[in-house]
């Protein structure tokens, strides 16, 4: 018996794309399973029967439906069947009997490759005369349901009843709502007034076709970025590619497959939850950086004003006491001196704490500047600034010669300042000497301050740079701000600073400047 019928190359692609999905579905299965490395013995020949099944099938539709694509061709549908036939009928009981040795989520993709051997029967019943003798019962638990897990709002767009029943009730089987309008038009109405998580729009439409409403979704910045998925009957290369170049998500073809639909709408929705929460994140650093800058600014602002008002104060009370002390100084027993020492000594640690305090705002606030600095200079200055404390530690500041490079002459100043005085300041018995040099590695000047003085406990090498840190003998005076500023006027720099330290022996700070 030979049913022949002429088939355009258009319904040729169509029943061929339509056929192929569970094709797919039995080949990728079968490969899955074969791969997995908890593959039970005896499974493996099985297996590899379904699968070269399965590629027959294949074979058979590339052959019975391939003809010359602009042509109509004639196809021979009772060979086509029966061909078929063989083949999944040949999967069907191979599937049976592997369903006997696998367990667990195993046996769940045996039963979808039985499924889908079963489905390409029924597809192809839709376009042939299927003999119907040798389909086996279905399976009434269907196990290619797989639930997706985000549960959505969809609007689904298409001028066919039955396309949109179909596709409604398969997403409302998996618990997504959905509307459904008939038209490109009363899509962009609803949308107007409701929310969706994702369109989908058939491709083919009369009036505004899929293309148009996508294209007038996409341009209208009410719907912001809102998911369009095309729906197409037939592998339309050319409108799917045009959909995607328009800003379509993705595209899913006619007549849906329920694994393929769900895996697919899912990722979509996944994908979106992720830019969401991506955006989300973006959000909340940007308003954090925001936050910080403006209390860092008002931190700045708070510590200049008030180091600046306190300072007048402080000055009076120091003098006021000086002068008491010079004043009545004979007349003032042994204790009443210590007391106006002890006062006079406590003006000046505040003192010092106000102006490193304002240092170190001024070195956060103020944008560096940008000159040439001659570092050989900036060491001859602090000496001459350490003078009184280099001569009575008997330190020698030996410095090697330092390049010249764009940088903040004050700042750095300051910063060889803090590191030098600190080496004075936290010496040893030993008279301290103090090494300055420089080397250019991988495109930074890579400065040192290395002593010869107490050093510094490993746990302590970091917090060292914290503000108001100490951790030495509070005899020595300080603030604990001094290493901060230099942090800071390195990182202004672009560098970074670090200490390598043997405790008992020295400590070397080393930092870098780019250039
Ligand atoms: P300050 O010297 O005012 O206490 P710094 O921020 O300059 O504050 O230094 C923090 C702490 O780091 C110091 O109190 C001291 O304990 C330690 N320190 C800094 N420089 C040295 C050094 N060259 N050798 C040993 N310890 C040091």
């Amino acid at each position: 018996m030979a049913i022949q019928r002429t088939m355009s190359s258009r319904e040729s692609a169509g029943l061929r794309h339509t056929l192929r999905t569970p094709i797919n579905h039995m080949i990728g299965y079968a490969e899955l399973l074969l791969e997995d490395p908890r593959l039970p013995a005896g499974s493996e020949p099985h297996l590899a029967r379904v699968l070269a099944a399965a590629q027959q099938t294949l074979t058979i539709v590339q052959t019975h439906l391939t003809g010359a694509e602009s042509e109509e061709q004639t196809v021979d549908f009772h060979r086509l069947r029966s061909d078929l036939e063989e083949c999944v009928v040949a999967v069907l009981r191979t599937a049976t009997e592997l369903e006997s040795i696998e367990t667990g989520d195993r046996l769940s993709d045996v039963r979808r490759i039985r499924s889908a051997a079963q489905e390409l029967l029924t597809l192809a019943g839709g376009a042939l005369p299927v003999g119907s003798a040798m389909l086996p019962q279905s399976d009434p638990a269907d196990h290619r349901d797989i639930p997706a897990r985000i549960i959505a709002r969809f609007l689904i767009v298409d001028d066919s009843e039955q396309s949109r029943e179909i596709l409604c009730r398969l997403l409302e089987r998996q618990g997504h709502t959905c509307i459904t309008v008939s038209s490109g038009k009363q899509a962009l109405e609803v949308l107007e007034e409701q929310h969706f998580d994702l369109v989908l729009p058939d491709l083919m439409m009369p009036g505004m076709n899929g293309l148009e409403t996508l294209r007038a979704i996409k341009s209208n910045s009410k719907f912001g970025d809102l998911a369009v998925v095309m729906l197409s009957a037939f592998d339309e290369v050319d409108e799917i590619g045009k959909s995607l170049e328009a800003g379509a998500e993705d595209y899913l073809l006619k007549p849906f497959d329920r694994i393929v639909l769900n895996a697919r709408l899912h990722a979509i929705l996944e994908r979106k939850r992720l830019r969401n929460l991506e955006r989300r994140r973006t959000l909340e650093l940007e308003l954090a950086d925001a936050e910080l800058r403006r209390s860092n600014e008002e931190l700045r602002r708070f510590a200049s004003v008030v180091s600046h008002d306190l300072q007048e104060p402080l000055r009076m009370v120091t003098s006021y006491m000086q002068l008491l002390q010079r004043d009545l100084g004979p007349h003032l027993t042994e204790n009443q001196t210590q007391y106006l020492n002890f006062a006079i000594d406590g003006g000046r640690r505040m003192s010092e704490l106000i102006q490193d305090l304002l240092s170190y705002s001024r070195v956060s606030a103020v944008e560096p500047q940008r000159e040439l600095v001659d570092f050989n200079e900036v060491i001859k200055d602090v000496r001459i600034h350490l003078r009184t404390a280099i001569a009575e530690s008997g330190a020698s500041v030996i410095s090697s010669d330092l390049p010249k490079m764009t940088a903040d002459g004050s700042q750095v100043r300051q910063l060889f300042q803090n590191l030098v005085s600190n080496a004075i300041k936290y010496r040893s018995e030993k008279p301290p000497v103090i090494k300055i040099s420089a080397k250019h590695v991988d495109g930074d000047w890579l400065f040192s301050v290395a002593d010869n003085g107490l050093g510094i406990d490993p746990e302590n090498r970091q917090r060292i740079f914290e503000m108001f840190s100490r951790i030495h003998d509070r005899s020595v005076p300080g603030t604990g701000i001094g290493l901060a500023i230099c942090q800071r006027v390195v990182e202004r720099l672009g560098g970074r600073i670090w200490v390598e330290s043997t405790p008992g022996e020295g400590s070397t700070f080393y930092f870098t400047i780019p250039g």
